[in-house]
């Protein structure tokens, strides 16, 4: 009895996906995904259970907690736009990796954020690393990496996992994916996803929503400059600016793609009001 109990779950969780499937090829035009939205926290409670056992790799920021307690604080503020669905299914949580050489920040499925203290020392005021954090909130809302694993693993494997053919499967998945960095190598049609997102969830906030260009226009400057220069903060920037364009391609396009976007949501020029640079030095200054 039992048994033909947990094979008729097992055939109605087959039709369920399959269900899914179709409503989800109809309503959504951001690309297909099989998963649903609690595969994205899953993964993403994996993911961030690997990154804080690996110190090496990921070096959790032990200084004053005041500024992760700042970028959570900003994280709340952004989340609380009516374009974000997954308020209260995703945690967006916050984490300072100790790194001044990435200028770069990333988010897992399922919504952990992490910030490294390179781009918070690199950007001039609080209006451009929300801009980054709105980016970044968006890849997880926007569903990009179980959207990544239905392109890579198609039917099949949800299939099994509806089956209950291969329970582990999931956790191994997560943990090969996140080892070769698979999930978190957005494609340029992400990248432009995750900006148009970015520029929505701002316009409820403080912060100037077309500022993620500031950020674009500074990873541009800095890789101009030779990496052979002589002035070695120079050619830490350029560095780093190489591991970021990897994942963050082409800012020119991305830069103009914002001022088109400011252009036609007639957005005045920014002012002191919504960049916030003078109080954002102070953040600066708590970091070693
Ligand atoms: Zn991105």
């Amino acid at each position: 009895m039992k048994k033909r109990y947990s094979r008729l779950r097992r055939i109605t969780l087959a039709i369920a996906c399959t269900l899914s499937l179709s409503v989800f090829v109809v309503n959504c035009s951001g690309g297909l995904n099989l998963y649903g939205t609690d595969t994205d926290a899953q993964l993403g409670k994996q993911m961030d259970d690997q990154i804080r056992q690996n110190a090496a790799e990921y070096p959790i920021f032990k200084g004053n907690p005041a500024v992760k307690q700042y970028l959570q604080t900003m994280t709340n503020e952004i989340v609380k736009s009516e374009h974000v669905q997954y308020r209260g299914q995703f945690p967006y949580v916050v984490e300072v990796i100790q790194d001044d050489k990435t200028i770069n920040a990333f988010c897992t499925p399922g919504g952990y954020i992490y910030v490294y203290t390179g781009l918070m020392k690199a950007v001039d005021n609080e209006a451009t690393l929300a801009g980054v954090m709105g980016h970044e909130i968006a890849h997880a809302e926007r569903r990009h990496g179980t959207q990544r694993m239905t392109k890579a693993y198609g039917l099949q494997m949800i299939a099994q996992i509806a089956l209950g053919q291969n329970p582990s499967q999931l956790a191994t998945i997560g943990a090969n994916l996140f080892s070769g960095l698979a999930l978190l190598k957005n494609s340029r049609m992400d990248e432009e996803d995750a900006d148009v997102y970015s520029f929505k969830y701002l316009q409820s906030t403080p912060w100037y929503p077309g500022s993620i260009k500031f950020f674009f226009e500074k990873i541009t400057a800095a890789s101009g400059k030779s990496p052979g220069g002589s002035q070695s903060a120079i050619a830490n920037i350029a560095t780093s600016v190489e591991r970021l364009l990897s994942t963050h391609p082409l800012p020119q396009d991305r830069i103009d793609a914002t001022n088109k976007r400011i252009e036609e949501a007639k957005l005045p020029p920014p002012s002191e009001a919504n960049l916030r640079s003078q109080p954002y030095q102070q953040i600066k200054r708590m970091l070693p």
